[in-house]
């Protein structure tokens, strides 16, 4: 059995704990593995080993800081489908999806090596006579981020690529249902020439969550995972004085108006439905079909679905792999049943598709019409291949179903009329907007996160909000001694 242990001051180390977590491929089913999980005690030990490394690091300088970003981007560039192959067989997305995956990561890693440039600060001559005023920015010392099973490898390298190349020592706790992309990134992390200590996993579940929003020396963690943990991590997190950004979970809308182009908007609505098995935070689970438009496009959904190649994502045919666990793939067959006990229409059912393998934890694609706002198909993030259909009259009526929803994470329209569009991207309280474009995840040097009840917190991840959130700013008022103008004054500073 292969075991995946932590990774502190610049090796492996063994859990001492006694605690483990098994680690499958879902697509054989099979325990490939069994990861340690930290006691509080283990994360101490981290924590205070990354401590001492980040003196060391923040007082590196820029140019040595964007030197190891440069050769790690080139590393990781060099070596992109051994990482992808690690989280299709832990993660089980195909290996296309995985290889998308990763390019997103690295994209984050190409702008942090601009960070000389993206810690600058201002500065203004002469605020008052002889006073100038300048602002700096510094890392805030051992940061956390803390990862979903989703996306093993984008979403630490979201975190720990902006953490790190501000100066800061990062510590990661990913997700003990797909470790290893983790501890994949530490080699190559301690390969581009970065101190020791400076990048450190610590494998675990709740027990570990806990030690970090406990520990006075974790000035701020960055999550992303589901609404409730989300929420937690942020209101323990703030209540113990740290710096926090939580990003949730989220229940995308594609809004598909009547002039779209039909064939556009089904290609769209297959891809970024059943892409990832729908295991993706932008994933679109819910299409609004406007007025005349939803009986042609739930036809070219349908028609498209046989076409789905189902399958391990190690083998390069497939196109949609299994779900993560056999548990959540229960869960999420248990929404299609409560769907069509409250009335969906079944289009396309997952649970009886013939077409998907025996072993492993696959579910069929499944294609709900007449979904209503009261269903739990609709209420709830399934995070499953499960497509629903909601059918509205009118532009307004679309827009106000995705307002009054719970998330806001993404979402999307699909239309020939720029003055829709445009008027879209102004009503719609959602973070992330895409126009004729399902899954606007932002390029890197823009920044990610949703509104509402999928994030807390105030900054959005990666980009100049990553910057933003793992570094303070300083601002220094100087005065230098000249003889010539020096006086007593006993009066408040002003700005003459
Ligand atoms: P999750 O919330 O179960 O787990 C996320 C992390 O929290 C993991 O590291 C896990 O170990 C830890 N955790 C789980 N339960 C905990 C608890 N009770 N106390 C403390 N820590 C705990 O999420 P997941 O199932 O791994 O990932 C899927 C979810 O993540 C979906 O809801 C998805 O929408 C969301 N997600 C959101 C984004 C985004 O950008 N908004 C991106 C990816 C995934």
């Amino acid at each position: 059995m292969n075991h995946i242990a932590h990774w502190i001051g610049g090796a492996t180390r063994k859990g001492t704990s006694g605690r483990v977590g098994p680690v499958h491929n879902p697509a054989t089913g099979e325990q490939i593995a069994e990861v340690d999980l930290a006691s509080e005690s283990e994360v101490n030990q981290a924590v205070a080993v990354a401590r001492e490394a980040a003196e060391g690091w923040r007082a590196a300088s820029l140019a040595k800081r964007a030197a190891v970003l440069f050769t790690f981007r080139e590393l990781l560039a060099g070596r992109k489908d051994a990482l992808a192959a690690i989280v299709t067989r832990e993660h089980g997305k195909v290996a296309a999806d995985a290889a998308g995956e990763v390019a997103r990561g690295l994209e984050n890693v190409e702008f942090a090596t601009g960070i000389p440039h993206l810690m600058k600060g201002g500065f203004s001559e002469q605020a008052a006579t002889g006073v100038d005023v300048y602002s700096i920015r510094q890392p805030l010392g051992v940061v956390a981020g803390i990862t979903p099973f989703n996306f093993p490898a984008m979403v630490p390298l979201w975190m720990c690529a902006t953490a790190i190349a501000a100066g800061n020592a990062f510590v990661l706790k990913p997700s003990e249902k797909d470790p290893s992309a983790a501890l994949w990134l530490a080699g190559l992390w301690r390969e581009a020439g970065l101190p020791d200590g400076v990048f450190t996993v610590v494998n675990g579940d709740k027990e570990a969550v806990d030690a970090i929003l406990a520990h006075p020396d974790v000035a701020a963690v960055s999550f992303v995972g589901s609404t409730p943990i989300a929420r937690y991590i942020y209101e323990t997190g703030t209540a113990n004085g740290k710096r926090v950004q939580a990003l949730g979970g989220a229940k995308n809308h594609m809004v598909v108006l009547p002039d779209a182009e039909l064939d556009a908007a089904a290609d769209a609505a297959i891809s970024a439905g059943y892409g990832a098995a729908g295991e993706r935070c932008m994933a679109i689970s819910v299409v609004v079909a406007v007025g005349e438009i939803a009986d042609p496009l739930v036809a070219a959904i349908a028609e498209r679905l046989p076409g789905i190649r189902i399958g391990d994502g190690a083998d390069p045919g497939s196109e949609m792999g299994p779900l993560i666990s056999a548990q959540h793939r229960d869960r999420v067959a248990s929404y299609i049943e409560a769907g069509v006990t409250a009335g969906a229409k079944v289009i396309e059912d997952g649970r009886k598709s013939g077409r998907i393998p025996e072993k492993g934890f696959f579910l069929g694609a499944t294609l709900l019409d007449n979904v209503t706002p009261e269903m739990s198909v609709y209420t709830d993030e399934i995070f499953g291949p499960v497509l629903s259909v909601v059918r509205v009259e009118t532009y307004a009526e679309a827009v106000e179903l995705i307002n009054s929803n719970e998330y806001g994470n993404g979402t999307a329209i699909f239309t020939r009329d720029g003055g829709a569009a445009r008027r879209f991207q102004f009503d719609v309280n959602a973070g992330m907007v895409g126009v004729n474009v399902p899954i606007p995840v932002p390029v890197a040097y823009y920044s990610f996160g949703g509104w509402k009840a999928s994030l807390f917190g105030d900054t959005h991840m990666y980009g100049p909000d990553g910057i933003h959130f793992f570094t303070r700013s300083k601002v220094v008022t100087s005065r230098w001694p000249d003889p010539g103008t020096s006086k007593i004054d006993l009066g408040f500073p002003q700005t003459d």
